[in-house]
């Protein structure tokens, strides 16, 4: 039997490529789209093989009533409501919206409390590498050498630098055992050693550049990801949904899902 799948935020950017990707699945079935009005819905394109058209509905309350699990790739504001929604119902959740205030944070480590939730800035499996190839170049690297990250998005993007980026910053924090020191966004002056700096640009229909920087003394070792289609997310996000159904409560991300951190090593959502 098919999981039932709802998604939240279904005429969006990314909705729209879970709805495409979900055909390449047959152990996932789109239950519910939740849309911000029902004119959003009007022009969805559903995959030609479901052979049960999902119900497009605009109250998250009948999204979660119609599914087993809810992907949501919304905005900060509404997924922490569907992942009060999720906790009620002791729904599994996929979270891929970024840009939450600590408010918003521990909103959600609260929902992980009561149900399995899946957050992942980013759904790529290359970018869950890149966490770890930074995270072991700044182990191995000394503070002589800065770190500078680099990011690129389409121009409709709303939070910078965007959650991958932070996320990045810090992993390579982590791999340096300290906590994590941000430039302030006046770069002004000479550089502070230790601190990590962002750049954050936005144009165009960039999907998503990410360029990880350790500049030394005499060398420069730069590790980058470039996502050159939206489906890659989506891809990362359905397989997330599969393996996190049926799952105990608790904060999972990527690196669970693809065994990149040890059990006992999780830190967050206990
Ligand atoms: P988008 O603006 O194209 O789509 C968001 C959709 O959510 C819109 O259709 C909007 O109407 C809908 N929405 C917003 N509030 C809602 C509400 N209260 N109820 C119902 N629907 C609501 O944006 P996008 O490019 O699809 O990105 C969405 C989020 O996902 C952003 O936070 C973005 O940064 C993030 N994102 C994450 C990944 C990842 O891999 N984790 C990849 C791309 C984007």
């Amino acid at each position: 039997m098919a999981i039932r799948m709802g998604i939240a935020g279904a005429a969006g950017r990314m909705g729209r490529a879970l709805i495409a990707a979900s055909a390449e699945r047959s152990d996932l079935r789109l239950s519910a789209l939740l849309v911000r009005d029902a004119g959003q819905g009007a022009n969805l394109a559903l995959p030609a093989n479901a052979d049960h058209a999902p119900d497009i509905v605009s109250a998250p309350e009948r999204l979660f009533a119609l599914s087993d699990i809810v992907i949501d790739f919304t905005s900060p504001a509404a997924s922490v409501l569907h992942a009060g929604l999720a906790a009620e119902r002791g729904m599994p959740l996929v979270l891929g919206t970024t840009g939450f205030d600590a408010k918003g944070e521990r909103a959600i480590r609260a929902a992980a409390k009561k149900t399995a939730l899946l957050r992942a800035a980013n759904f790529a499996t290359g970018i869950a590498l890149l966490v770890h190839l930074v995270r072991k170049a700044a182990a191995t690297l000394d503070m002589g050498y800065d770190i500078e990250i680099l990011e690129m998005h389409h121009a409709m993007k709303r939070d910078a630098p965007s959650g991958t980026a932070l996320a990045l910053g810090d992993a390579a924090a982590e791999g340096r055992g300290r906590a994590a020191s941000f430039a302030a966004s006046d770069r002004s002056g000479i550089r502070k050693t230790g601190e990590i700096g962002f750049a954050v640009l936005r144009g165009g229909d960039v999907i998503g550049d990410h360029e990880v920087i350790f500049a030394g003394a005499g060398e420069r070792l730069s590790l980058a990801h470039r996502a050159t289609d939206r489906l890659v997310f989506a891809r990362g996000a359905l397989r997330a949904a599969a393996w996190l159904y049926g799952r105990p409560a608790g904060l999972y991300g990527l690196d669970d899902m693809l065994g990149l951190r040890a059990p006992e090593d999780r830190t967050d959502g206990e």
